[in-house]
């Protein structure tokens, strides 16, 4: 097991390569994904899974009976291929309202098959092969693979220490072969939420080279200490330059139902719909109605929620400093980016021996960089209390 990395394919075999090859290139050069990896060996070993992110408690009532609804009254076939006309009406609703962006449901939105799909999409849409991406590190694990996939040449420029953007770094990163940027805010791994001083420094620099921004924010309803979610595509010059993904997975806990979105204007949005309409034809129909209803929660549901992660990162923080971790309490997001430099393992090494000794599983850093983050360790906290409690319990021996 290593973490996920993009490798330099195989040129050299030892047996003959036949006429034709029977597998395509593209598959060789990433390995499958360790946080899903992580995940089976959990569940192989009974360990408590801090790996992946996802809830292990119930989404909220109003999506289950809406879904339940959909079914009963056969919304059964294909949506249209960007999305139900009602869906895509209740996010431009709420995009006006919590991001402060203008979207036309006919023209501007598009309903996918999860973030994750939409991050491909986006790519494919605007990259030709061999065109640049920049993409801060750490990441999540998924871009790297999207990059293969569409093509792109991936320019990483790291962040700083705090995960602050080093404006040296990003200047410099620049030039006339970037195409676009990849952002996540709040982030994962690092919980880093990008203010907007941050994220106008970066705006000028899309606007000045003219480069787009793809930006995934699936974590802008969690958020801690009364930060706000700042959208770069609603700063000035960038409308018209963003691709904003937005996700029902993480707010409304339904990773299983992979619904999310893009946002871009008309000429974007063609080249996405497109892709997307050929990857998928469509996000699943009964459960688009669902994340319809789950558009109209009341303001209160947003509040609940983030109070609700902000305790459980504080259950999670307490106990992996009582382990011996060091770590900061996260600004945004569900994860805790730990430190493992003092327990003289790498992060596979480590992550392996969490499982198989303590019966806990988390992500071995180097998951989110293209070299390095051997030193890091990363926890989610997307889990009920109980569970949070049983895994802090079972770690306290590491110490
Ligand atoms: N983007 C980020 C930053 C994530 O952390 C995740 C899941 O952990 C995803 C995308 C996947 O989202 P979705 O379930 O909407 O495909």
């Amino acid at each position: 097991m290593t973490g996920t990395r993009v490798k330099t394919p195989k040129t050299s075999t030892t047996r003959s390569i036949p006429a034709r090859a029977l597998q395509a290139s593209r598959a060789d050069v990433f390995t499958e994904s360790v946080i899903r990896e992580m995940t089976r060996l959990a569940l192989k070993h009974g360990a408590v899974n801090l790996a992946q992110g996802f809830p292990d408690f119930p989404c909220p009532e109003e999506l289950k009976t809406a879904a339940c609804e959909a079914v009963n009254a056969d919304v059964n076939q294909y949506a249209i291929t960007w999305g139900s006309k009602e869906l895509r009406e209740e996010i431009a609703k709420r995009v006006k309202t919590y991001n402060g962006m203008d979207f036309h449901p006919e023209t501007g939105i598009t309903v996918t098959c999860g973030s994750t799909e939409a991050m491909l999409a986006s790519l494919l849409a605007v990259i030709s092969p061999g065109e640049e991406v920049i993409v801060p590190e750490p990441f999540y694990e998924n871009y790297g693979p999207d990059t293969v996939l569409s093509g792109a040449v991936p320019h990483y420029v790291s962040l700083a220490d705090d995960f602050s953007i080093n404006e040296e770094a990003w200047k410099n990163a620049f030039s006339r072969t970037t195409k676009a940027i990849i952002l996540n805010t709040p982030n994962n791994p690092t919980g880093k939420v990008f203010s907007k001083k941050e994220l106008s420094f970066i705006a000028d620099l899309c606007v000045d080279h003219n480069v787009i921004a793809i930006t995934d924010e699936i974590y802008e309803h969690i958020l801690y200490d009364g930060r706000k979610h700042v959208s770069i595509g609603s700063l000035d010059g960038m409308q018209d330059r963003t691709i904003t993904i937005g996700s029902f997975s993480k707010t409304y806990s339904v990773t299983g139902w992979r619904v999310g979105y893009t946002l871009a204007d008309p000429d974007l949005t063609a080249r996405i719909r497109k892709i997307h309409d050929f990857l998928t034809v469509g996000a699943p129909a009964p459960l688009q109605q669902a994340c319809a209803a789950a558009l109209r929660l009341p303001e209160s549901y947003y509040k609940e929620l983030a109070a609700e992660y902000d305790r459980k990162r504080k259950i999670l923080y307490k106990g992996l400093r009582d382990a011996g971790f060091a770590c900061e309490l996260p600004q945004g997001a569900y994860y805790i980016f730990t430190d493992i430099a003092g327990f003289e393992k790498n992060d596979v090494e480590f992550a392996r021996h969490l499982i198989e000794t303590a019966g806990v599983a988390a992500v071995p850093g180097s998951s989110f960089y293209h070299e390095g983050g051997e030193t890091k360790l990363r926890f989610t906290f997307s889990k009920r209390d109980e569970t949070l409690e049983e895994a802090c319990r079972r770690m306290k021996q590491l110490a």
